[in-house]
């Protein structure tokens, strides 16, 4: 019987919370739903309770940091071996690299970034951004399995209650063709909470004049337990890093909470953020377009409305 196979993330021994939302998400397809795991995580079994029927932790020492032509090796071997309805990678940096070496290995097409699934008469049926984010389509793989890649935070991670069967294994691989070698890894400091995984995100834009603006930014961000992010404009001027920066060269994110600030709402700032679940957009223009895609709007200046909503929050937070 076919089953869809997901491949998982892990990072520091432990799954990242998107694993969760890619076997949830592979669940409501029905069938049984096999998960991957490359490498160590403490809580691989955790992934049954999301409804994985199997999970496979893959134990090769030449994967225990990530290359591309290892994982992409390793990842085309596993799905020869499996009979899959669907193939599912998460569409982050590592999926994004992953993802479409995998689908040219296995001869298979590839839909990226998608947003909803569905089965139809036996078929697997995907939502997904074109043009940029402009106008979201739903797409059907015929004549077999598609690989996909899901964004982070478009589907909710549900716990069904069951178990896995957990396997340790290994996967024949060619290690002279991996050529690229991990010597050494730098995590960056405080960078804690990805913009593209965090539940809620603030980000920023020119309005806020200066990278200094950006403190009234972080101290809302703090109060609400939040990432936060930019708008290309003010990486570009050197006011915030590029692993911030929400947008269709940057990162698309889905929170369920999203706060734009002193962002005008360019397409292709739009393209990285209009699947949020709640978007609160603060600018002093009540013209810009940022307000046509927002649920909440509030006109005013920045410098007076970040300051109030942080200790308004902030009270609220205390009382409990
Ligand atoms: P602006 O457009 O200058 O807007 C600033 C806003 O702040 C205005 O709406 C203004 O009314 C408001 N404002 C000013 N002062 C205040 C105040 N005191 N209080 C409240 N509001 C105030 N952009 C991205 O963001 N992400 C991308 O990934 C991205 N990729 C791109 C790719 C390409 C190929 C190209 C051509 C462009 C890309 N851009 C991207 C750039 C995009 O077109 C915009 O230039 C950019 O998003 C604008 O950033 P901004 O909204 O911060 O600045």
């Amino acid at each position: 019987m076919a089953n869809i196979l997901v491949f998982c993330e892990a990072k520091g021994g432990k799954l990242k919370p998107v694993s969760k939302e890619m076997v949830s998400a592979a669940k409501t397809l029905g069938g049984d739903v096999h998960a991957v795991v490359f490498g160590e995580a403490a809580d691989a079994a955790s992934l049954g309770a999301y409804g994985a029927s199997k999970v496979m932790q893959i134990a090769n020492p030449e994967l225990a940091h990530y290359s591309t032509e290892g994982y992409a090796q390793a990842a085309a071997e596993i799905i020869k071996g499996e009979n899959p309805l669907a193939v599912i990678f998460a569409a982050t940096a590592r999926g994004r690299d992953l993802a479409p070496r995998t689908a040219a290995r296995v001869g298979r097409p590839l839909l990226t970034d998608c947003v909803e699934l569905k089965l139809d008469g036996g078929e697997v049926l995907v939502r997904r951004p074109i043009y940029a984010g402009k106008v979201l389509m739903w797409c059907k793989v015929k004549g077999g399995y598609g690989v996909l890649s899901l964004r982070p935070k478009a589907f909710l991670a549900v716990e069904s209650g069951g178990t896995a069967q957990v396997e340790s294994r290994t996967v024949s691989l060619d290690a002279s063709k991996i050529r690229a070698k991990v010597t050494e890894e730098k995590i960056a400091a405080g960078a804690a909470l990805d913009v593209s995984e965090a539940d809620v995100v603030v980000s920023g834009g020119r309005g806020l004049k200066g990278p200094e603006g950006f403190g009234m930014i972080e101290e809302l961000a703090k109060v609400l337990g939040a990432a936060v992010g930019a708008s290309r404009a003010v990486v570009d001027a050197g006011w915030r890093p590029h692993s911030e920066q929400v947008g269709q060269t940057g990162k698309v994110v889905s929170p369920s909470l999203y706060f734009a600030v002193g962002i005008s709402g360019a397409v292709q700032h739009l393209a990285g953020m209009t699947t949020s679940r709640t978007i609160v957009a603060i600018n002093k223009d009540p013209d810009a377009p940022i307000f046509k895609v927002a649920t909440y709007g509030i006109v005013g200046d920045a410098f007076d409305v970040v300051p109030e909503l942080t200790r308004e929050i902030g009270k609220l937070r205390s009382e409990g």
